[in-house]
């Protein structure tokens, strides 16, 4: 019997854990933490051995096969011995990608993997494919596949699972894009982030997809640099393609083995020019998986987006709100910014990634007419926009954010909760500050 060991008792863990038990192997999970009591009960209930708060070296080291879950960092004690001795470690979606008969659609980028993922998932569910979401989001893809639950799956991967991926070859694969993130994780070094992203690609063949954000100076350079075998489909807001998505004035076209889809962008339920993009990519999705084009206009226009992302809250004496929490890094926040249309107060700042504030400047200069700080530690923030804008205040929650925003905004004026940082200096996460700072507009 193959010893797999799962290390992390957390979604993708528990999921892997089922997945692999039902594969046969003999299981176990080890996690340094605590693990949450609705996956022990799963474990339990499923006869899987595990253990918590330590890492039992004498059996973890006797395994096959490693799982690693993604929040774990290759430089801990444990998987530094793994990789010593020679032992496989790999990601969830590897694992699960092994037993996976289903058609995969893959989505990675820096920004906008959610949305696009949930915005390709409507367009296949409304065309009546059956498929489901699995990745980042809701159920882990591998006790999704120990349930062989559905004909198409559409994955929305982290660098970090990519990273552990031997086999795994989505038969399209999406990068939304490319700016510096969770640079911590690749010692800080930009380059091995892309070239992680783009791991995404390394299994395909000639018969697979690659759609990308064709305007991306970064993607496209890599590209010039490497040659990989997916066709490749670009989609782009400056620029005509032959093959792939592009704007004419307000038109979006398709334009794909010699059929073309044309939609009015004012049409597209999510605005802003960061969503076109997406869109762009989630209707080129659905046009390979061949639906139809009527379908296809009918969904884009009819995806209502997702929650903590440029989400409009409520307007208050004329002021409108926007909550975009989940915007962690400058290149979300600068279409955040670039799609307000109104002068701005914005809600910025928490655990800064490493933020280079130079790409927001103009928009800065042009939209912001206040800020509110939103963080523990705002000293960058200050020295940054202090000289740019002429009021800078700084609050310790949401509550106190909104009131003072609310304060300084006009009628006509939007506040725009888009922090650039993350949340871990106030909040538990970014859906408890974008549901606090909804609370806090509600109660105005
Ligand atoms: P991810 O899952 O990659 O974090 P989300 O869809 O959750 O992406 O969006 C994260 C943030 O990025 C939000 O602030 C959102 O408005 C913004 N965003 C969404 N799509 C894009 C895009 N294509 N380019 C840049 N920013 C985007």
């Amino acid at each position: 019997m193959q010893k797999i060991v799962i290390l992390g008792g957390g979604e993708s863990g528990v999921g892997t854990a089922l997945l692999a038990k039902k594969m046969n192997f003999e299981v176990f999970v080890s996690d340094y933490g605590t693990i949450q009591g609705n996956y022990k009960a799963i474990l339990v209930e499923n006869d899987i051995a595990f253990e918590e708060e330590k890492h039992s070296e004498a059996i973890i080291l006797e395994a096959d096969v490693v799982m690693k879950s993604p929040g774990i960092p290759d430089n801990v004690s444990i998987v530094v011995l793994l990789l010593k001795k020679g032992i496989s470690v790999i990601s969830e979606i590897e694992f699960a990608g092994r037993y996976c008969k289903a058609t995969v659609i893959g989505i990675t980028g820096s920004n906008g993997k959610t949305t696009t993922t949930l915005l390709t998932h409507h367009i296949l569910s409304k065309a009546g494919l059956d498929v489901s979401v699995a990745g980042n989001i809701g159920a882990s893809f591998a006790a999704q596949i120990a349930a062989s639950k559905a004909e198409n799956y559409v994955l929305e991967l982290s660098s970090f699972q990519l990273d552990g991926i031997v086999e795994f070859s989505p038969h399209i694969a999406i990068i939304t894009n490319i700016s510096p993130d969770h640079l911590d994780r690749y010692n800080y070094d930009f380059e091995m982030y892309v070239d992680s992203k783009f791991r995404i690609t390394k299994n395909q063949t000639e018969k697979d997809y690659l759609i990308y954000d064709g305007d991306d100076t970064v993607i496209k350079s890599w590209l010039s640099k490497n040659k990989i075998r997916p066709q490749l489909l670009p989609f782009s807001l400056k620029e005509k393609m032959e093959k792939g998505a592009y704007l004419k004035g307000q038109e979006l076209i398709i334009k794909l083995n010699g059929e073309e889809i044309i939609m009015n962008i004012k049409k597209i339920a999510i605005q802003g020019k960061h969503n076109i993009k997406n869109a762009m990519a989630a209707a080129m999705v659905a046009k390979l998986m061949k639906v139809r084009k009527q379908t296809i206009r009918e969904s884009l226009e009819d995806f209502e987006g997702v929650e903590h992302r440029l989400e409009p809250v409520k307007k208050v004496n004329g002021v409108s709100y926007m909550n975009d929490s989940k915007a962690t890094n400058v290149n979300a926040t600068y279409y955040a910014l670039e799609c307000m249309k109104t002068p701005t107060v914005w809600i910025v700042g928490g655990v800064d990634k490493g933020n280079d504030y130079f790409d927001l400047m103009p928009l800065v200069r042009e939209k912001v007419k206040a800020i509110v700080c939103l963080g523990v530690d705002n000293r960058k923030i200050k020295e940054t926009f202090g000289n740019v804008v002429d009021l800078v205040i700084e609050t310790l929650g949401a509550e106190e954010a909104v009131k003072v925003a609310a304060k300084i905004a006009d009628v006509g004026d939007t506040v725009l909760l888009s922090p650039c940082c993350a949340s871990f200096d106030l909040f538990e996460n970014y859906e408890d500050r974008g549901n606090k700072f909804k609370t806090a507009v509600r109660n105005l």
